[in-house]
């Protein structure tokens, strides 16, 4: 059963009090965006095999909505934080890099890890 400890309530969640909301750190584009940039926004999705940095809502706890960096195959959880960042917190990226090397993510708008 996955388990993710909200951010802000500080409650270990299981999966049944959570709802997902796919990927995270979407870049939303203004008006004078591009057909192929608005297209991205609304349909180009990563699904690694491997770690993804992924949506997820306390729906029936606090409600709230808060990011969590979590692998696919294993469902090794590595940490969640708040939804207010464009980029995951460098602490969480170390952790991860720690234990898979290699692994990158998709980069909006400039942010960097
Ligand atoms: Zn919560």
């Amino acid at each position: 059963m996955l388990i993710l400890e909200c951010p802000y309530c500080g409650v270990n969640a299981d999966e049944t009090e959570l709802h997902a909301g796919g990927e995270a750190h979407l870049k939303r584009f203004g008006p004078e965006a591009s057909d192929e940039e608005f297209e991205g926004y609304l349909f180009v999705r990563e699904n690694p095999k491997g770690v993804h940095l992924e949506r997820w809502q306390h729906r029936y706890g606090c409600g709230k909505w808060f990011h969590a960096a979590r692998c696919t195959t294993t469902l090794e959880v590595f940490g969640t934080y708040s939804a207010q960042t464009l980029a995951p917190p460098k602490e969480l990226v170390a952790k991860i890099k720690e234990k898979r090397p290699d692994w990158t993510w998709r980069e909006f708008g400039g942010a960097s890890t």
